[in-house]
């Protein structure tokens, strides 16, 4: 997930994710820095499916680029999906976890988008503890400010997100019946 170096330094990343969607993803680099962003090409009402996550390196390491999949196991996307921002009030959701199969795996509108919209997704509707926490610059009403995964979430502030994975929601009682 972005921001990160376009040629993915150091991971397990394919090079040509770029231009992995040419008919529905155009990916932005602003030169010189590690920010990008991505626009989509075609309009989609909320609950469309934007296109199937295919063509995953599955037993990923947990990294800054990987979406985690379960309790324990992690993917790389290998596509331009892996450069859609955070935001604290997405416009779509990673519908992959491993309680389904991954002829389901979906990218999903969770609002009505216009042709030229930026792509976000909450990172922490998928990742428990990320590799690289960082503070959000989202500007939303419900910005969260620091975004380390849903470990450091409430589960009253969990459920106000849009979508949230269920291995995310099972974690999350697993660490509510640890505290008790
Ligand atoms: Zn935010």
């Amino acid at each position: 997930m972005s921001p990160l170096s376009p040629n993915g330094t150091g991971s397990n990343i394919v090079v040509n994710h770029l231009t992995s969607h040419p008919d529905l993803l155009q990916v932005h680099q602003i030169p010189g820095t590690d920010q990008s962003h991505v626009e989509v090409l075609k309009s989609f009402k909320r609950g469309d499916k934007l296109a199937a996550l295919e063509g995953l390196s599955t037993g990923a390491t947990k990294a800054y680029s990987s979406v985690q999949i379960s309790s324990d196991s992690h993917i790389e996307l290998n596509s331009s999906f892996l450069f859609v921002n955070h935001s604290c009030d997405p416009n779509v959701a990673f519908k992959i976890s491993s309680c389904w199969p991954a002829s389901e795996w979906k990218v999903e509108a969770l609002k009505d988008l216009a042709v030229g919209d930026t792509l976000t997704f909450f990172y922490p509707s998928t990742e428990w503890d990320m590799d690289r926490g960082f503070e959000c610059r989202c500007q939303e009403k419900t910005c969260l400010k620091s975004i380390k995964g849903a470990k450091y979430i409430d589960r009253s502030t969990l459920k106000q997100q849009g979508y949230v994975s269920p291995h995310i929601w099972k974690l999350k009682e697993e660490q509510e019946a640890e505290s008790k």
